[in-house]
């Protein structure tokens, strides 16, 4: 039988450990279990693992045997039942630091005879702890073998001096896997190449069988890292393959082409109180080209919180709509989109008064559609929608419903904000008869390399300054455990509410009834605005308006908490995230954020962001127990200390997992980009873009390349679900 990389791993290895692969680590196939890399590389002379383990890790470590105790093992009276007496043999392992570990063993004494002094070993289990001590329970182990070109008793797998260890199962340790991973290495030697052998060849990158056997067997660090780099290539190389090639498909899709202008957008012009800003000019400019030509616009507008990007997208909608279009908005929260209904509303006076009496002839209706509407709110605005009579539709996920139906969508907008998901633009995009132009908002500056990997089929647009008249936010830390700052603070509070402006309280959690911390440690669960606001209003801010916002009220109480707090008739909201996208108060000026740790660096940029949104300078203080110095307290120390949003988005894409920088959306491309890293990898990731555009141009199907080409159409078409479908 010919084995390759398509060939069921039940047909190659054992039955139990093909069904402990597939059963604990979804590994079904030879090239499954190949793409299962090593996440790490133990040796003997490991510094540092053993002084950094953490109670109640899963680990494996690589550590030498020092000495092997036999004690008698009493049960303390009343416990342990029916166990009786037993030998307990105490093994005590340390790394090439001098760090150590105990590991006990009940009535296994005979381990002894193995675990002996100088031998180097794998160690695995649960870091517990007793007595002060660091201790791994009745490990899982293997011995390695004595030196690295010693066969004798020498488990093979562990030869090398570099041993990989792989995400493992109770059921599968590492060499399991690994024992697994060298059969099959050796059944598929060397696979078929899906890199373009001339790039290969010119980039001086290894060849694939080459690259399998070195992440899994590496011979040295130097064939280890040419193999990650191969690899990352070839993950790179797909993904902006596929990017390129979709950038050009949609290139060449017929779209409804709306002429610059307009009467409504000449009229909405006509009466704006304010002039657009520099940014606003020349991004609006490039999107009316881009509506009135007859291909799909594709397009992502950045722009910090309150830079303006509202306005450039009604502009464009009032474009879409002068000539006979529909534009949807779609945002992310019912608050926000009942916040863009009721401001876009506002903007546009009576040229939204569309179908009423004395009403000027180009006006429009404007609606709002969301998931809790009763149906009796819904048939109305699903008509106006049907008959085309609503130009301007804004809602949640609930425009996507079926029973949606638009007359003649042209515009759809998508207000992002910071979340890098995409799940509902296509959704949206499939209700237009013809491909519909897009403009995706987002407020979080988008790294680079981000911008081009998630949003790579996409233009990019960026406002850079805010409007005039913009007022400065100053940010500071407060110690949560300085009762001098602390008291400091809710005067400020006080003080502001006296002058007539408002403030928010921002906490982690909702409170009542969750158990979201179920389990967690000693810790103190994060403060929850159900017990904030109590304690406020009897305490530090009694006789004041206090209002409650968070997630789980229900639509209607939502809607009427932020509209008094608009109106002025709650001076404090004390609310969780959910004021974190988009929400203008201008007449906000002081934000506190309590626990403020347990924010991300871009949420607390967001959230900051709704203060200073009028004339008067806005305040952010951040409330936190995290010590001076800490990472934590370091993080919290970077956003107070610049308002530069970039710089801050740079810092976030640092600090978080790749796969939450791709997002629950991007699942397809988190199976596909396993080593490759948006943050570290920026160099491969653009040399890779330029090297697709050019094989896409040079042979727009690939044809010279059916191994690369399989791989291009697997992720596009399979696990394509991370990008646009056109
Ligand atoms: P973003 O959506 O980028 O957060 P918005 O479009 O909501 O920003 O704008 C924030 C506020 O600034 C709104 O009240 C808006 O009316 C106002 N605004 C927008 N553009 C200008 C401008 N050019 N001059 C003055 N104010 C502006
Ligand atoms: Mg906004």
């Amino acid at each position: 039988m010919t084995v390759g990389l398509e060939t069921r791993l039940r047909e190659v290895l054992g039955k139990k450990t093909a069904e402990a692969l597939a059963d604990g680590l979804g590994l079904d196939t030879a090239g499954d279990l190949l793409g299962h890399y090593p996440f790490r590389y133990a040796q003997r002379g490991d510094r540092t693992d053993l002084g950094s383990l953490a109670i109640g890790d899963d680990v494996t470590v690589a550590a030498q045997v020092r000495a092997a105790v036999k004690k008698t093992f009493t049960p303390r009276p009343g416990k342990g039942r029916g166990r009786g007496r037993g030998d307990l043999l105490e093994v005590i392992v340390a790394d090439e630091g001098g760090k150590t570990l105990t590991l006990t063993f009940f009535n296994q004494g005979w381990r002894a005879k193995e675990l002996v002094a100088g031998r180097w070993g794998l160690f695995a289990g649960k870091v517990a702890q007793f007595r002060g001590r660091l201790q791994l329970n009745s490990p899982q182990y293997q011995l390695l073998a004595e030196d690295a070109s010693d066969p004798s008793g020498a488990i093979e797998e562990f030869a090398g001096t570099l041993i990989p260890v792989y995400p493992a199962t109770a059921e599968l340790p590492t060499w399991n896997v690994a024992k697994a991973v060298h059969t099959v290495l050796g059944l598929v030697p060397s696979p078929p190449d899906p890199l373009p052998a001339p790039l290969r060849e010119r980039l001086g990158l290894l060849d694939y069988g080459t690259a399998l056997h070195q992440i899994h067997r590496p011979e040295s660090h130097e064939y280890l890292g040419a193999a990650k780099k191969r690899l990352k290539w070839q993950e790179a190389l797909v993904m902006q393959t596929v990017l390129v090639r979709r950038k050009a498909e949609s290139a060449g899709e017929a779209a409804d082409p709306y002429p610059e202008g307009g009467a409504i957008l000449d009229a909405f012009d006509a009466r704006l109180p304010f002039a657009l800003t520099r940014g606003q000019q020349e991004v609006g400019a490039e999107i009316a080209a881009e509506l009135a030509r007859e291909h799909p616009m594709h397009r992502l507008l950045q722009g910090d919180v309150g830079s303006g990007k509202t306005l450039v997208a009604l502009r464009a909608m009032l474009q879409v709509v002068a000539h006979g279009g529909q534009a949807a908005l779609l945002a992310p929260t019912e608050v926000l989109a009942a916040q863009h209904h009721r401001s876009i509303a506002e903007m546009l006076g009576d040229l939204a008064n569309g179908g009423q009496l004395g009403a000027p002839t180009e006006a429009t209706q404007v609606v709002l559609l969301t998931g809790s509407a009763t149906a009796a709110q819904r048939r109305p605005v699903l008509d106006a929608v049907r008959t085309g009579a609503a130009g301007i539709v804004i809602g949640t996920h609930a425009l996507l419903y079926d029973g949606v139906d638009f007359a003649d969508l042209g515009l759809v907008v998508v207000d992002e904000q910071h979340r890098f998901g995409v799940e509902q633009r296509d959704a949206l995009r499939a209700k237009a008869k013809k491909p519909p132009h897009t403009l995706v908002m987002t407020a979080t500056p988008i790294p680079r390399t981000v911008a081009m990997t998630v949003y790579g089929d996409l233009e990019t647009s960026r406002l850079t300054e805010l409007p005039a008249g913009r007022s400065p936010i100053a940010t500071h830390v407060v110690p949560y455990t300085d009762n001098r700052w602390m008291q400091r603070t809710w005067t400020r509070v006080r003080e502001e509410v006296a002058a007539g402006r408002q403030a928010y309280v921002v906490c982690p959690r909702v409170g009542g009834d969750e158990t979201d911390d179920a389990g967690a440690s000693d810790k103190r669960p994060p403060l929850a605005v159900t017990d904030v606001v109590e304690e406020l209003r009897a305490n530090q801010l009694s006789g004041l308006r206090l209002g409650l916002l968070h997630g789980r009220l229900d639509p209607d109480e939502k809607d009427r908490v932020m509209r008094a707090y608009a109106a002025g008739e709650i001076d404090v909201l004390v609310a969780t995230t959910v004021i974190e996208v988009g929400v203008n108060v201008p007449n906000a000026t002081v934000m506190v954020v309590l626990d403020a740790e347990r924010f991300g660096i871009s949420q607390l940029h967001q959230l900051r962001g709704r203060v200073g949104r009028g004339t008067h300078p806005g305040l952010c203080l951040l409330v936190s127990e995290a010590f001076e110095g800490s990472p934590s307290r370091e993080r919290l120390d970077a956003v107070a200390s610049t308002t530069d949003g970039f710089a801050l988005a740079e810092l976030d894409l640092e600090q978080r997992r790749e796969g939450d920088v791709l997002g629950a959306a991007q699942s397809g491309m988190k199976s596909h980009v396993k080593l490759l890293s948006l943050l570290k990898d920026a160099d491969i990731i653009a040399a890779s873009r330029t090297e697709a555009t050019a094989l896409v141009e040079a042979d727009p199907e690939l044809k010279a390349f059916p191994e690369f080409a399989a791989l291009v159409d697997d992720l596009a078409q399979d696990r394509g679900e991370f990008l646009e479908k056109g």
